[in-house]
């Protein structure tokens, strides 16, 4: 995963050192973004079955060119140095990419908090809170839920930060619940703004959204959104699937109502597999569920006239290379499922300011938002005559290689 990471880097900043006169400097920028500015790691002790038991855990913060460090923590059994260090590096590209003042970290703890007890998981989050509390402040660094973390344990860290400094600081932490300081519109978000990014894309094509069928793979947080608001735009969702299969309907599903059964514990009434889902002939095709899931392997039978990442990297670099050749969009992660970010960021911007939105507020100001980012992008698309990945990837590297050379960094 990091090697892959630092390859995009390496491969789009080609297209960009065109920009610049003085390459020399542009080569330094980029050879820094390669490398994060601080790797925290060690060490944290955990009271489990009445015993004192240590887990690994890291917080990489990988630039503050254009902002404050801004990333997830995730509490699983997998997580490793090179995987938070490229979450961080990707984090710094989605901040870009989005253009929020954000950039870019990333947290975890080597331990499954399935085995851990309510007290242990909070002993967890304190210890854990008390290791990063030198590192991270509204300021500095703002870390946010991600993988196994939640509103309850931002609140817990949240608690144990505040004391140590003395004083009230609801702006560290975001993805806070609602008596916290959250934000309206969060649960929401990353389905949203994916939603605003399929309506823009339809309308700068020319693309009829009644006509327009849409197949979503994962129907967990960002599916479920996703699907519900594409429905609610007038789209044809006709195809969902979670990791047991999927439920097809060429007329149109009911996004609600297999929800309903989803959150009753009731099967889903599974009609086709999830390789199935991905081959439909559609319009749309929305990954929204894990990494890698569309391949070398599958990608030769997909005839979908667009792909709207909504997991984080569902396209196999050779499968990206190929769905350019065929003429197949691919509106990447980066922009598309950056929805979530984009919402932490006015939490803290309410938190700064103390004044709080309404839901209406935070998806006008997120409508626009991911509409600019996404114009822009379309805009160097269209002038390079690049790939929309190859547009976002360039755009968010020149934010970054800029902010660096105007502080004197490089
Ligand atoms: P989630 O755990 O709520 O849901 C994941 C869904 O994927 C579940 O419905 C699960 O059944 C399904 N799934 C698992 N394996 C599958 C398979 N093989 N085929 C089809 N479906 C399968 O997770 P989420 O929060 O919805 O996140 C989904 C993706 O979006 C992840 O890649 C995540 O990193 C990314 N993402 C999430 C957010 C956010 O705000 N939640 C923000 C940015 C990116």
């Amino acid at each position: 995963m990091l090697a892959a990471a630092l390859k995009q880097i390496k491969d789009y900043s080609s297209v960009l050192a065109e920009d610049y006169e003085d390459k020399k400097t542009f080569k330094k920028a980029i050879d820094a973004i390669l490398i994060p500015q601080r790797i925290i790691k060690g060490k944290i002790s955990v009271n489990v079955d009445g015993k004192k038991k240590t887990f690994q855990a890291f917080r990489i913060q990988h630039n503050d060119a254009r902002g404050p460090f801004k990333g997830g923590i995730r509490f699983h059994p997998n997580v490793t140095e090179d995987e938070v260090r490229a979450l961080a590096t990707l984090m710094s590209l989605k901040c870009a990419v989005a253009g929020i003042p954000y950039g870019g970290a990333k947290g975890g703890v080597v331990v499954d908090p399935s085995k851990l007890s309510k007290d242990e998981l909070k002993d967890l989050s304190t210890s854990y809170a008390k290791f990063i509390a030198p590192y991270i402040g509204v300021w500095r660094d703002v870390p946010a839920p991600d993988v196994n973390t939640d509103g309850q344990v931002m609140s817990w860290m949240l608690e144990t930060y505040e004391k140590k400094i003395g004083l009230l600081s609801p702006g560290t932490f975001t993805g806070k619940p609602l008596e916290l300081g959250g934000s309206l519109g969060r649960t929401e978000a990353t389905g949203q703004g994916g939603v605003f990014v399929l309506d823009v894309y339809a309308r700068a094509k020319g693309i009829k959204v009644k006509s327009s069928t849409v197949a979503v793979q994962g129907f967990g947080n960002v599916g479920f959104w996703f699907a519900k608001l594409a429905k609610e735009l007038g789209f044809r969702v006709v195809a969902i699937s979670d990791s047991k299969g999927g439920v097809y309907d060429k007329k149109g599903v009911d996004v609600d109502k297999l929800m309903r059964l989803k959150e009753e514990g009731k099967m889903l009434p599974i009609n086709i597999t999830n390789d199935e889902l991905l081959t439909l002939p559609i319009t749309f095709l929305v990954p929204a569920a894990l990494e890698n899931s569309i391949t070398k392997d599958n990608v030769g039978k997909i005839r979908a006239k667009v792909i709207i990442e909504m997991a984080n990297g569902p396209t196999t670099s050779e499968a990206d290379k190929y769905l350019y050749e065929k003429g197949i969009d691919v509106v990447p992660d980066i922009l598309a499922n950056s929805g979530g970010v984009t919402v932490s960021y006015f939490e803290w911007v309410q938190n700064l300011s103390g004044y709080y939105w309404t839901k209406e507020r935070v998806n006008l100001e997120l409508k626009n938002i991911i509409t600019k980012a996404f114009m822009d992008i379309y805009k160097v698309k269209t002038l390079k005559k690049i790939s929309f990945r190859g547009a976002a990837n360039y755009l968010s590297l020149k934010r970054m290689v800029d902010a660096m050379m105007l502080r004197g960094r490089v």
